[in-house]
């Protein structure tokens, strides 16, 4: 149950940052989150991560990539592979990201072959999944979680389960300062940890982080995170400050 899961706080940095400015961050972050006990994942730009893995070094922040290519190498331009993530030392992964999905072109099949690669290379997955905003207006956001998520985690055993963090982003609630209610939130992270009962089995699903994500900020964390199915929180703009981090990781502590 709620009270056996490990709540995670992680930012999702996006296209932001140069490593100066990387570096700035963190080091105004560190004292600010040391006492954290939730865990606490930092999700930079490529070009960002081994500064962003120096910097943190002997702390209680991960790092994590953004995205990762399915192959193992090849004839990829631009994309990075799960291995090479690993040996700079890399130890998350968010993959399906709405963003990704909207912009990039990525299909529930493309996310699970990402997971599968992450989990290969021994990276641990941020999962995203959510609805679009007519997709809610019709009625089918649990459906269309559901789907999101049995596809992604095709091939993905149950003790490999425990490499899994599910993100539930409403992607109407992504960098729109539109947050779904905490009731809209506990809702859907409860009907996605119904399908990996399903999957799986109720051990499985009662030991899954699942966290919510959109417009999650200092002033509506309490309440999100109070929720029952709500196991921490995956945090765009307000991982960018440090200050507003350190509330968000406080109030899920
Ligand atoms: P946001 O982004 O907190 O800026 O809405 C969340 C995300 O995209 O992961």
């Amino acid at each position: 149950n709620k009270a056996t899961r490990q709540a995670v706080i992680a930012g999702n940095w996006k296209m932001n940052k140069t490593r100066p400015e990387a570096k700035a961050l963190i080091e105004e972050m560190i004292p600010l989150v040391k006492d954290a006990d939730c865990g606490v994942i930092i999700c930079v730009p490529y070009t960002n991560l081994e500064t962003a893995i120096a910097a943190t070094k002997g702390t209680n922040i991960k790092v994590g990539a953004e995205n990762c290519h399915w192959a193992k190498s090849g004839a990829f331009t631009a994309e990075v592979s799960a291995d090479m993530l690993k040996e700079v030392g890399v130890e998350y992964v968010i993959i399906g990201h709405s963003e990704r999905r909207q912009y990039f072109g990525e299909t529930d099949v493309t996310v699970n072959q990402r997971v599968r690669a992450a989990l290969d290379a021994g990276l641990k997955v941020i999962l995203c999944v959510g609805e679009l905003l007519n997709e809610r207006e019709q009625g089918i956001t649990e459906e269309i979680c559901s789907m999101q998520t049995k596809i992604a985690l095709a091939g993905v055993s149950k003790e490999e389960m425990k490499d899994i963090i599910i993100a539930y982003e409403p992607v109407w609630a992504i960098g729109t300062g539109k947050t779904a209610t905490a009731d809209q939130a506990d809702e859907v992270c409860g009907a996605i940890r119904g399908v990996i009962a399903k999957l799986y089995d109720d051990a499985t699903a009662q030991a899954t982080t699942i966290q919510y994500g959109g417009s999650m900020n200092a002033k509506n964390a309490d309440e999100l995170l109070g929720k029952v199915n709500v196991d921490g929180g995956l945090i765009g703009g307000a991982s960018l400050k440090a200050p507003d981090f350190a509330a968000i990781i406080a109030a899920a502590s």
